[in-house]
């Protein structure tokens, strides 16, 4: 069975006092993560604090990104040793923000993909597609392509656990989500991708979210197609209140 994931991506969008304000909002109101997993992905600077906030222990602190090697002369970047070492379970990689603006291409997504495996965390690997791509007609080889790109080398037994998020960029920060019918053909070719490179039963125990304006009024929605695990939500995940009403979509 595929436990449902929630995950909020912050970006670059709170200080420190923010981040506490918001553990101690949602602290012990989260669901029981056999039930649902809930998430939170925030820059590196914020984890300390958040992890020692995480009472409940309820909620998953990730970091929204990592450098490919455990260490060495590269000014400014954030070791995925010591992410581990901090004890977080699951890195970003691959957003289509670091694609586009930092030129992450496919060749050091997966190399970021290896050095997250390497440290005994979870990638939650981004797969974007944007509007001109998807009126070209060329959706499919492009969310492809990224999918074999990034796990290229990775074994079946690394890619059970992994997760993916579909998010074209169309729909991020938008304000439009995909529908859920696009949201969840997206997913679908994701999980058929991963079987074709691994089989169905890896395809069947990965998790694939949706990602692209996701807010409490059309999770349920969402979360109700068969090839969606889980959302990855942006500026939904900002606010607590909010951030609650999308972990708690069933009630
Ligand atoms: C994101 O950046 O991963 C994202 C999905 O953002 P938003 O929910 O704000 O569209």
């Amino acid at each position: 069975m595929r436990i449902p994931l929630i995950a909020g991506n912050w970006k670059m969008n709170k200080s420190i006092e923010d981040a506490r304000s918001f553990m101690q909002a949602v602290s012990d109101r989260l669901p029981e993560p056999a039930q649902i997993e809930t998430a939170i992905a925030a820059p590196a600077i914020l984890l300390e604090t958040m992890l020692e906030m995480n009472s409940a222990n309820h909620l998953r602190i990730g970091a929204e990104n990592c450098y490919y090697e455990d260490s060495g002369a590269f000014t400014g970047e954030t070791s995925p040793l010591a992410l581990s070492e901090m004890g977080i379970p699951y890195v970003i990689v691959g957003h289509s923000e670091r694609r586009s603006y930092f030129n992450e291409t496919d060749d050091i997504i997966n190399r970021k993909v290896h050095a997250v495996y390497r440290n005994h965390m979870t990638p939650i690997l981004c797969c974007d597609e944007t509007m001109g791509r998807l009126e070209a007609g060329e959706k499919i080889h492009w969310v492809v392509s990224q999918v074999t790109g990034a796990l290229k080398d990775i074994s079946d037994d690394l890619a059970r656990q992994l997760v993916i998020a579909y998010e074209p960029s169309w729909a991020i920060g938008s304000g439009k989500s995909a529908s859920a019918d696009q949201a969840e053909e997206g997913c679908y070719l994701i999980r058929q991708t991963i079987a074709d490179i691994y089989g169905d039963d890896v395809a069947n125990q990965m998790r694939v979210l949706y990602g692209g304006s996701v807010n409490p009024d059309n999770i349920s929605e969402i979360m109700a197609k068969p090839n969606i695990d889980g959302v990855l939500a942006g500026g939904a995940s900002l606010d607590a209140k909010t951030f609650l009403q999308l972990v708690n979509y069933q009630k």
